[in-house]
C-alpha cells in the first residue's frame, strides 16, 4: 500500500515541495519528464500535475494528497480536506488599478471591468462588499489588461509588487492571503490515513526545526 501525492510538475511550487519531502527524509528522483515517480524509502507514490488540476484530482482520489496554493484551492472549490499549512509559497490575491488612480476603498470598483485569473474568488469578493463590476476571465498576462485598455482594474497574484509595478499599477485591496497547503481525499481509507500521519508528523518536526 502507497500514498498517492499530487504535485505541481514544474513552477512555483516544484522546488520547494520536493526540498520538503527531502527534509521529511524521503527521496524522490527527479520526475520532470515524468508523470510518476516512487519514493524510495517511504511508501509514496509522486505524480506530477500541473497546480490547477491538483485539487480535482485528490477530490477524485487519483490522488490521496496533494500540495497546491490556497489560491488555486479555493478557486477551484473542490471537496477536499485541508491537513496543513506549509509555509512557502507565500503570495496575496490583491487588486490592482492604475498608479495614479485615486482608490480610496473598494467601492472604487462599482461599475468597472476587472481582469483576472480568478472569477469565483472576485465574484465572491465583489458580492461580500456589494459591487458590481464585470469580470473579465483571462488565464494569463492579467497585469498586462488596464494597458491595453481590456479593464480598469486587475486582481492577481502578488508576492513583491514588482509586476504591478512594472506595468503602470498599484496594488489595493488583499483579496485572499495564500500559502501552499497539503490536502487529503475526504475518504482515505484507514491504512492511508496511517501513512498520511506518519508524513503529516515528519512535516512538524520539520517545520519546528526551522523556527
Ligand atoms: P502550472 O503550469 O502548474 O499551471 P502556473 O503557471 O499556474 O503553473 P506558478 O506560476 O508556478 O503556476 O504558481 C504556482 C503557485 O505558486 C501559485 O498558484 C501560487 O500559489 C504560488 N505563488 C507564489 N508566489 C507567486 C507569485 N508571485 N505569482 C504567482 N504565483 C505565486
Ligand atoms: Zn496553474
Amino acid at each position: 500500500m502507497k500514498l498517492k501525492i499530487a504535485i505541481q510538475k514544474s513552477g512555483r511550487l516544484y522546488e520547494d515541495s520536493i526540498k520538503l519531502l527531502k527534509d521529511c527524509g524521503i527521496d524522490v528522483r527527479n520526475g520532470m519528464n515524468k508523470l510518476k515517480a516512487e519514493a524510495e524509502n517511504f511508501p509514496l507514490e509522486v505524480f506530477f500535475l500541473r497546480d490547477d488540476d491538483i485539487p480535482q484530482y485528490v477530490a477524485d482520489k487519483v490522488a490521496d494528497i496533494g500540495i497546491v496554493g490556497e489560491n488555486v484551492l479555493y478557486e477551484k472549490q473542490k471537496a477536499v480536506t485541508v491537513v496543513e499549512k506549509l509555509g512557502f509559497s507565500k503570495c496575496r490575491l490583491a487588486v490592482g488599478v492604475g498608479k495614479d488612480e485615486n482608490y480610496t476603498g473598494a467601492q472604487y470598483l462599482q461599475g468597472k471591468t476587472i481582469a483576472t485569473s480568478y472569477p469565483v474568488l472576485v465574484r465572491k469578493f465583489l458580492d461580500d462588499n456589494n459591487i458590481n463590476a464585470e469580470i473579465h476571465e483571462i488565464s494569463g498576462s492579467v497585469e498586462i489588461a488596464p494597458g491595453i485598455g481590456l479593464s480598469d482594474a486587475i486582481v492577481d497574484l502578488v508576492s513583491s509588487g514588482s509586476t504591478l509595478f512594472m506595468n503602470g499599477l498599484k496594488e489595493t485591496e488583499t483579496i485572499l492571503k495564500s500559502e501552499a497547503v497539503l490536502v487529503r481525499n475526504n475518504e482515505l481509507s484507514e491504512e492511508k490515513l496511517a501513512i498520511l500521519s506518519s508524513l503529516v508528523f515528519r512535516m512538524q518536526a520539520v517545520k519546528k526545526a526551522k523556527n
